[in-house]
């Protein structure tokens, strides 16, 4: 008899394992106690037939050519550069900072080289690099500090941005030209007929069995199975014996503007100083999507509710340690995705995993 595979989650993570091993000739049986599949990427008609994000704004993006030819095999694309600006003083200003962002806060007229020389003139020089306050300070100085991360970072993270290792703030670029993209990787582009139609797609083999609204929690019991992938939080699959790891949430409140064709200029603005939430996304600038009216959603970031991110800092690292020591002890359990590993991954970067993840298993990793 072929392999039976429990996958737990239905996201990224789970649904490329569960491909890979189903084209391997697997069976798998994917659960996720929600009631879709998706996982956070999850997006649907809202009741006024507005294409939305449930989880918040997903954009794709990214480097990895293997990666993005993978997931072709599930979708079409449409080409799609995110912008976004900085909402200071009432004002919306390029974001990631940029020489116009100078130019039109300070009232300057930078070129390139007098932008790089203000920069060097403001920055606060860090050595070592540790924290996201390091980042920041050491590239942009205080001001721009102040006016762009430190609220922001607060509000995001409950946290300040000197208790945030250092990747976090690093997400972030600095520009001394004026490229006001969000992102700037090879490939940047959103599924066509968006991500819940490519994660059907991929899961739609006759060797996986897919069943959401179900709990890992009453599978386990059954037992039944060769082998197990856990997508789901690392530190829930042990019971907490070490405690809870934690991981920051959001509450997203949708709104639709009848009769209203565009709220904003760009796909987000973000509110670093105002307001209890941190950005507003209007998703017909992701979607391409044309519409009388428009849909917006506002992240509330908040400690409890369902798990979004880890919070990267040396104390909860060294925790997952411990907890990934007893994963690895595991028998016959893989644990991969953002919060089975812990990793502030995006998209592609779990898609990259679940790919080292199957062939692992799959006893391929020479190819690797
Ligand atoms: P998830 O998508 O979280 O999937 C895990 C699944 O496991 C969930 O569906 C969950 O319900 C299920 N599960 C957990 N426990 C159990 C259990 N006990 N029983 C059954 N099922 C269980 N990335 C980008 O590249 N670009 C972006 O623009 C971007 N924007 C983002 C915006 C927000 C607000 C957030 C929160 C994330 C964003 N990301 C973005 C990151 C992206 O969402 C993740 O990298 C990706 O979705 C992680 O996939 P995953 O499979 O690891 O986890
Ligand atoms: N950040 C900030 N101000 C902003 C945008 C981002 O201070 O206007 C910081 C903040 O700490 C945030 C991090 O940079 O958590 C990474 O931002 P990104 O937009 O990548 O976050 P995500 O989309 O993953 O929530």
């Amino acid at each position: 008899m072929n392999e039976h595979t429990l996958i737990v989650g239905a996201g990224y993570a789970g649904s490329v394992m569960a491909r890979e091993l189903a084209d391997a000739g697997r069976r798998v049986h994917v659960i996720d106690k929600r009631p879709h599949i998706a996982g956070n990427a999850y997006d649907e008609l809202d009741e006024h037939g507005v294409l939305v994000h449930r989880y918040g704004p997903h954009i794709f993006h990214t480097n990895g050519e293997r990666i993005f030819q993978y997931l072709s095999r599930f979708t079409e694309w449409r080409p799609y550069e995110h912008r976004v600006r900085g909402m200071v003083g009432g004002a919306p200003y390029p974001f990631p900072i940029n020489r116009d962002t100078l130019n039109l806060l300070y009232g300057l007229d930078l070129d390139e080289a007098g932008a790089a020389a203000f920069f060097e003139r403001v920055r606060e020089p860090r050595e070592p690099v540790l924290t996201s306050e390091d980042v920041v300070l050491n590239s942009v100085g205080r001001d721009l500090y102040e006016k762009f991360f430190l609220n922001y970072t607060r509000k995001q993270w409950g946290l300040d941005p000197s208790q945030l290792k250092a990747g976090v703030a690093a997400r972030i670029p600095v520009r001394t030209n004026t490229d006001d993209r969000y992102f700037t990787d090879t490939f940047q582009a959103m599924p066509l007929h968006g991500y819940t139609k490519m994660f059907e797609t991929m899961l739609d083999h006759p060797n996986i069995m897919v069943e959401v609204d179900v709990d890992f929690a009453e599978v386990r019991k059954r037992g039944g199975y060769d082998h197990i992938v856990y997508t789901g939080p690392i530190d829930a699959y042990f019971d907490f014996r070490f405690g809870h790891l934690p991981y920051r949430s959001l509450r997203f409140e949708h709104e639709h503007l009848a009769g209203v064709s565009q709220y904003q200029e760009t796909g987000t603005i973000n509110y670093p100083n105002d307001h209890a939430y941190t950005r507003i996304t209007e998703f017909k600038h992701l979607t391409g999507q044309r519409h009388g009216g428009t849909s917006i959603v506002r992240e509330y970031p908040q400690a409890e509710g369902d798990p979004y991110y880890p919070v990267p800092r040396a104390e909860n690292e060294a925790l997952f340690k411990r907890y990934e020591e007893l994963a690895r002890q595991e028998p016959n359990v893989t644990f991969v995705g953002r919060l089975a590993q812990y990793r502030y991954y995006n998209m592609d970067q779990v898609v990259g995993a679940a790919l080292v993840a199957a062939k692992r298993l799959l006893g391929r990793g020479e190819d690797i």
